[in-house]
């Protein structure tokens, strides 16, 4: 490179949890070190999942329980275990870490007094280390206890600037920068020690669903910005890359609801307690248990001794068939998480009112009429429909197991059909790093001057604990922004 537009000790790419702890973390290391943030949105739009996410944060009560928990999650697809041990030595020193940076900043972690409730797999051995806190106000409480702690550092941010390359010796493969659209130009920046690249997942990027996860459909719960954008720049880079396939999608398939108006989806809420409604798959039948289960798991079953992904995105088209009562006796998405209601103030309407006048959920006065708007075949809707009412009335669901107390018959006219797509929380894909949050190249040597952190990348490589996206992310955050700071400058 002969012209450099901007240059900074260490650049850091995306402004979620990740981004923001490796720069907290580099300028604890030396402060003296200049630190360039570039993120792809406007201010008002930054921050990614971390924004808009839960804000539950895993943080175990003890680290033999963690390591035990962590390895039983990741079980078929281990990862080497230098790696998993950095990621629970990190996690178990982050509520010391979490209290004191928030607290300084006005806000309060809040740690959970009924532990280990929130625990998703309680048989596993060392489950019983899960505690859960979180920084209110939820959702964002903690992206903007963090933002507020990168206000008072002299943090430089370039915002509308979405990292698109980055600049490498191409002998040795040295990262020396990244280059960065601004507008119509395209701008090359200098990272004297390191670039750690922290710019999430690929869950809005529909064809990277297909290519690398293998399903037809999943979307966004979140931003629209993550594009998977790190793998592109991470395979061109040379990097070797990993959990782009898990065994599951380690935050699992959501049922959703996407709208044109909307580009990430709205989550159908996890305490949607309505009771005469269904789920359809493409042969016009029901295909699990619908309703809330006694174990919140991302939407796991046990087969065979195998906890798998649901079949949500495998049967599809999907639709939510109710009548109704149903439709107003409990609101059908979540009114709390997710880009859409976090960011963009979208208030799903108490009782779905609005959103069948919007005409995203279908109505017909009959069942029939309904199979037909939503391009069904009449007769075999309805015997579904017959069947779970007999399930309902006798209290007993022969095919599935719901949970009699959910379950009451689909009868009161006018019926409804929702259209449910998967949805995720987060992927996992990106390029192999190693315990120091440094990416790997298929030979297992370090692309010099280059880390990841967060939910590019991620560790996590089969199921999934909630509250562990966003305290991976703050602990690979961590190492990256120290090792980064510890490099010495390129000559
Ligand atoms: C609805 C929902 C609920 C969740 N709840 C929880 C929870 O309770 N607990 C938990 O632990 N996890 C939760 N998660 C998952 C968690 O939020 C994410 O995994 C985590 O926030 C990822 O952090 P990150 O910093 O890696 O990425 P992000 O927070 O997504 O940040 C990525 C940043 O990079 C920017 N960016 C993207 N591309 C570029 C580019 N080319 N150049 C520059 N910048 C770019 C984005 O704009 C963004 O600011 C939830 C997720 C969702 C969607």
């Amino acid at each position: 490179m002969r012209e450099w537009a901007d240059e900074a000790d260490v650049v850091v790419v995306g402004l979620g949890i990740a981004g923001m702890s490796a720069a907290l973390e580099a300028l604890a290391t030396d402060p003296r070190l200049d630190v360039l943030i570039v993120e792809k949105m406007p201010p008002e739009f930054a921050g990614g999942a971390s924004r808009s996410a839960g804000n539950m944060l895993f943080l175990p009560t003890d680290l033999s329980g963690v390591i035990a928990y962590q390895r039983a999650l990741n079980e078929p697809n281990p990862v080497p275990e230098d790696v998993l041990l950095a990621f629970c030595h990190g996690r178990v020193e982050l509520e010391e870490w979490i209290t004191r940076l928030v607290r300084e900043v006005g806000y309060t972690l809040e740690i959970a007094p009924d532990a280990p409730a929130g625990v998703e797999y309680p048989d596993f051995p060392g489950a019983s280390c899960f505690r859960y806190g979180v920084v209110p106000p939820v959702p964002y409480g903690l992206w903007r206890a963090f933002k507020a702690q990168l206000d008072r550092r002299p943090v430089r941010i370039r915002y509308n600037s979405p990292a698109v390359d980055l600049i490498q010796d191409p002998a040795t493969l040295e990262v020396q920068g990244v280059r960065v659209r601004e507008g119509a130009a395209t701008l090359a920046i200098r990272g004297r020690r390191a670039v750690i690249l922290c710019c999430g997942g690929y869950e809005n990027n529909l064809q990277l669903h297909r290519d690398y996860f293998g399903v037809a459909e999943a979307y966004a719960l979140s931003t629209p910005a993550n594009t998977g954008d790190g793998l592109l720049m991470l395979q061109k880079a040379g990097a070797a890359m990993w959990h782009l396939r898990t065994p599951n999608q380690t935050g699992g398939f959501l049922p959703a609801v996407k709208v044109p108006e909307y580009e990430a989806a709205f989550f159908r809420d996890i305490s949607f307690n309505g009771k005469s409604w269904i789920d359809i798959g493409k042969d016009d039948r029901r295909f699990w248990a619908e309703g809330r289960p006694a174990v919140f798991n991302h939407f796991r079953r046990l087969v065979h001794g195998h906890w798998v992904d649901s079949p949500l995105a495998t049967v599809l088209p999907v639709h939510t068939i109710m009548d109704d009562a149903c439709r107003r006796e409990a609101r059908f998405a979540s009114a709390r998480f997710g880009w859409n209601t976090a960011m963009l103030g979208y208030r799903w309407s108490e009782d779905n009112s609005a959103e069948v006048a919007r005409g995203w959920i279908v109505q017909a006065p009959t069942l029939a009429e309904l199979a037909v708007r939503i391009g069904r075949d009449p007769a075999a809707l309805e015997a579904t429909v017959k069947r779970f009412n007999d399930a309902a009335a006798a209290g007993s669901d022969p095919d599935f197991g719901r949970a009699p107390a959910t379950m009451r018959p689909i009868v009161v006219p006018p019926f409804y059909a929702v259209p449910i797509v998967p949805a995720v929380v987060s992927t996992t894909g990106g390029g192999r790093r190693d315990a120091s949050a440094r990416v790997l190249t298929p030979s297992g040597a370090p692309i010099p001057r280059l880390y990841e952190a967060g939910q590019l990348g991620s560790t996590q490589s089969n199921l999934y604990q909630g509250g562990t996206f966003l305290t991976e992310a703050m602990v690979f955050g961590r190492i990256a922004g120290r090792h980064a700071a510890n490099e010495p400058p390129s000559p």
